[in-house]
């Protein structure tokens, strides 16, 4: 059917023989800014058109070109970036500001990130982490980088490219490790070797070094690009199960201990489509792909099943993430009761003799785990981190892809 479009005057053919609503749909025309013409009468969107019929679509907003993009909410300007969930659509200035406002909010409102802390941002080269770091520069906290080589050709190559350039046109300090060069392994053997999965070992693997890294180098914190998507995915894995005590430790801070690193996220109230268009708009380029080992992994399912919910009802990740952390949290606070003492090997904390990494390492190089070396003062040592040993971390994320 034939359906004229005013102001300015276009013409188009589009299937008829269905409502209003969903011709409006198609043409990305909100309902409530045209009024819809049929010869001398007036639609309404619950209307059927037939494929004979002749439509006028004309706009109802007076004053300016009379175009239907939506305007910002700031600023009025056309929007470049719709975020139903707030039932908003932001221009480019006030979006990267909504995007600032969300991040400081966040650290506010958990007290993340003081003024003298020494950050260390885990950058893997995605939109995320560039992102954070990006954001945190800006807001001037002391922000170095911490890239960790994982060897999963050609995609690490990359990832380590990009963090590369963005620190060096931004004149920022990275710090680099790499398993294979550092601990003698890469991701794709210890996926092979040992008995644990690949993104087992690789969640392990990450959140031992990031650990490590920031004592070893005397960092305050360790900020980690973690969004709502994958806050709110996790908490579906971990309430599909009811697993308590990964419940409990699911938390945008988790304070520092004796000599220990604060862990923080401060984009757990973003969206991954915000961090997208946040990093794009910035002209920050990364890594598109996804790692080529984490194909069907578990959370990436419990992701499109909160997407698939969030399609017919903007706002349930945001409900379902923001309203545990204010009302459900504390109710699960008394389920962290691990007891953690120093790993024998490495002095990081562990629930057995042996940290998970330690473990897991010595398996992969065909290693036995020995006395520990002479020396140590262990109450020294006595260190707290929950989530570093693989006993705390949840088995439906990082088992993902162990055959079954
Ligand atoms: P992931 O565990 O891949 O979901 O990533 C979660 C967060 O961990 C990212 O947002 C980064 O902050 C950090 N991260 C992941 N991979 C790396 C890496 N190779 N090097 C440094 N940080 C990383
Ligand atoms: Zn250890």
């Amino acid at each position: 059917m034939k359906v004229k479009l005013r102001n300015p005057d276009r013409e188009v053919e589009v299937p008829g023989g269905r409502k209003v609503h969903d011709l409006l749909g198609e043409l990305g025309i909100s309902p409530d800014t045209v009024l819809v013409i049929r010869e001398r009468e007036l639609l309404t969107r619950e209307d059927r058109v037939a494929e004979a019929d002749q439509l006028e679509i004309r706009p109802v907003i007076s004053g300016g070109s009379g175009d239907n993009r939506m305007k910002c909410r700031r600023c009025k300007a056309p929007a470049i970036v719709e975020i139903r969930r707030h039932n908003t659509a932001f221009c480019r200035d006030c979006f990267l500001r909504h995007v600032h406002e969300q991040v400081k909010r966040a650290i506010e409102h958990y007290h993340m990130l003081g003024p003298e802390d020494r950050v260390l941002v885990a950058v893997s080269g995605g939109k995320d982490s560039l992102a954070l770091w990006d954001v945190l520069l800006q807001l001037g906290y002391r922000t170095d980088g911490l890239y960790l080589g994982l060897g999963i050709g050609e995609y690490s190559t990359r990832s380590g490219e990009v963090v590369r350039t963005f620190a060096r046109e931004r004149g920022a300090h990275l710090i680099e490790v790499d398993l294979e060069r550092d601990y003698g392994f890469d991701v794709p053997t210890a996926g092979k070797k040992g008995s644990r999965s690949t993104c087992a070992v690789c969640g392990l693997s990450k959140r031992y070094v990031f650990n490590k890294a920031a004592r070893d180098h005397g960092y305050d914190v360790v900020a980690t690009g973690h969004n709502l998507d994958d806050e709110a995915a996790t908490l579906l894995g971990n309430t599909l199960r009811w697993q308590t005590d990964y419940i409990a430790r699911q938390f945008p801070v988790l304070p520092a201990e004796e000599g220990l690193a604060r862990k923080v996220k401060p984009l757990y109230r973003l969206s991954e489509l915000e961090t997208a268009a946040y990093a794009f708009l910035r002209g920050i380029d990364y890594v598109v792909e996804e790692c080529p080992l984490v194909a069907g992994n578990t959370q990436l399912r419990y992701k499109q099943a909160m997407n698939q919910l969030e399609a017919t009802s903007p706002g349930t990740k945001a409900q379902f993430f923001l309203a545990y952390l204010d009302r459900a949290a504390p109710l699960f606070a008394s389920q962290d009761d691990a007891t953690l003492s120093p790993c024998e090997r490495c002095a990081q904390p562990t629930t057995g003799r042996f940290c998970a990494f330690c473990r897991a390492r010595a398996q992969i190089l065909g290693e036995r785990l020995g006395e520990p070396p002479a020396g140590r003062n262990e109450i020294g040592e006595r260190q707290l981190v929950a989530e570093t040993a693989d006993e705390v971390m949840p088995a439906e994320i990082y088992a993902a892809g162990r055959p079954s």
